[in-house]
């Protein structure tokens, strides 16, 4: 461990950057955003696919609904494997379940799952990919179903997210 690394562990130890600290500041930090009129339909989704996942290592179980521009809703749940590495977490199974129907546009998604509802990394920049700017919300299943989730920006979420500089989209083969 470098000399810095120590530091860091050291102000940690000492509560410099205690995790209580940094959720709040996270927290202030974000804009709150106005829920979508079908948030309901959307927590549902999510809730009920939620039941579908397939978690039998982590017994982590995630639902993840998508709302189209359209104003449909495609759900996902997440995919465990014997080979972790493989798994697929809620979010990106929506996606592919979407992109797999024809649909690329999305104006939100709602997450839900027991404890601290969040996008992992990878889904957030896989999500940035159809829209930075759609809604996400964040759904603790522990709470009553009627609860509001919390409301906040992908691009709050993942600020800076990586972006290849676009060529002309070449037409899908047909
Ligand atoms: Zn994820």
């Amino acid at each position: 461990m470098s000399t810095g690394n120590r530091a860091v562990l050291k102000l940690h130890r000492a509560g410099g950057f205690g995790t209580q600290k940094i959720n709040s500041h996270w927290k202030t930090s974000m804009q709150s955003q106005a829920l979508p009129p079908q948030w309901r339909e959307l927590q549902m989704s999510a809730r009920q696919v939620r039941t579908l996942a397939w978690a039998p290592y982590s017994g982590f179980f995630v639902g993840a609904a998508l709302l189209t521009k359209s104003g449909e809703i495609i759900s996902g749940c997440n995919v465990e494997n014997a080979s972790y590495g493989l798994t697929i977490c809620a979010e990106r199974t929506a996606v592919c379940r979407a992109v797999a129907m024809g649909i690329r546009e999305f104006s939100a998604i709602c997450v839900t799952l027991a404890g601290n509802p969040v996008p992992c990394g990878s889904c957030r920049q896989f999500l940035c990919e159809f829209n930075p700017e759609m809604l996400v919300l964040l759904d603790c299943a522990d709470h009553a179903e009627e609860t509001p989730p919390e409301c906040v920006l992908l691009s709050d979420l993942l600020p800076r997210s990586f972006q290849l500089k676009s060529v002309d989209l070449p037409a899908n083969p047909r």
